[in-house]
């Protein structure tokens, strides 16, 4: 069975304890402090968020706006709990993203019908947003993903960004010798390896074909290029049996660090791209790396 998680957020407690008791069915994790939704929403995975409006240090407005500007949390419905009924109010709960408004007194069962609303349609976006969000393939991030987180990461934390480009060598030659069956465990294979070993916190997705990239923060580059050399070597040593045959494949590798004039991620990620092309170019299976 599949429990969903509703974090409230009030700062009175004796309304926390009244919702608690009415969404028992439910996993409910509950503060007081939208200071601290804002940081389980990024540990834990939560469903739905109750969310009062009028709340000291930070209200509830200020917190969806919050949310809805991280894609990690923009899809996680919320709805609000007010005693305010003016129409500005529930104008702005609309307009800021908010999906539905609850005015306290509470109803019980109209709270119930209307949590029950938003965590249906909530399953049903979660699985739109996995099928538009991953490849088919691998189950990595698609381009379209990468790219959005890549770009928020960019946007938050960019001082020590660096960005990996990653291409099969001579992907065609495996397709046209041994199938597209065959190229296609080459990529699944090479996605598992890059996946086991890659930096903590790190965004990888595939870019198309046989082009993969990383996007991560590193503190020390000589450690994060002995990482990335380390996926190189790996995947140079393995081989893969398939339908009867032993393969060998190599790739090659550009990466890239974040530079004062890169005005967005896609500068950091064509320099990588350049890179790699030169890796391509001298003789592949090498990874290059410019500051
Ligand atoms: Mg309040």
């Amino acid at each position: 069975m599949n429990t969903k998680t509703i974090l409230i957020v009030d700062d009175t407690v004796a309304n926390l304890d009244i919702l608690a008791e009415l969404l028992a069915e439910y996993d409910l994790i509950d503060t007081t402090s939208g200071v601290d939704a804002l940081e389980i929403v990024n540990e834990e995975k939560v469903d739905l968020i109750l969310l009062d409006i009028m709340m000291p240090e930070i209200g509830g407005f200020k917190v969806c706006e919050r949310l809805k500007s991280n894609p990690y949390t923009k899809n996680i419905p919320v709805i609000f709990l007010t005693a305010k009924t003016d129409e500005e109010s529930i104008e702005k709960a609309y307009e800021i993203g908010g999906s539905d408004y609850i005015t306290k007194p509470f109803k019980p069962k109209e709270l119930l019908a209307r949590v029950k609303m938003q965590l249906d349609l909530q399953s049903l976006i979660q699985n739109l947003e996995y099928m538009s969000s991953y490849d088919s393939m691998t189950n990595i991030y698609n381009r379209r993903k990468f790219f959005e987180l890549a770009e928020y990461r960019f946007i938050n934390a960019r001082d020590d960004l660096f960005a990996v480009m990653i291409d099969i060598d001579t992907f065609k030659n495996i397709n046209d010798t041994y199938g597209h069956d065959t190229g296609d465990e080459v990529i699944k294979t090479i996605t598992k390896i890059i996946q086991e070993m890659l930096p903590p916190k790190s965004i990888f997705g595939r870019l198309g074909g046989e082009e993969f990239a990383i996007v991560c923060n590193h503190k020390n580059q000589t450690e994060l290029l002995s990482f990335i050399e380390s996926i190189r070597k790996k995947i140079n040593e393995i081989s893969l049996d398939f339908n009867n045959k032993t393969i060998h494949f190599t790739i090659s590798i550009g990466v890239a660090k974040y530079q004062e004039e890169f005005m967005m991620i896609d500068d950091l990620l064509k320099e990588a791209d350049k890179l790699l092309y030169q890796a391509k170019e001298t003789g592949r299976n090498k990874t290059i790396f410019r500051k």
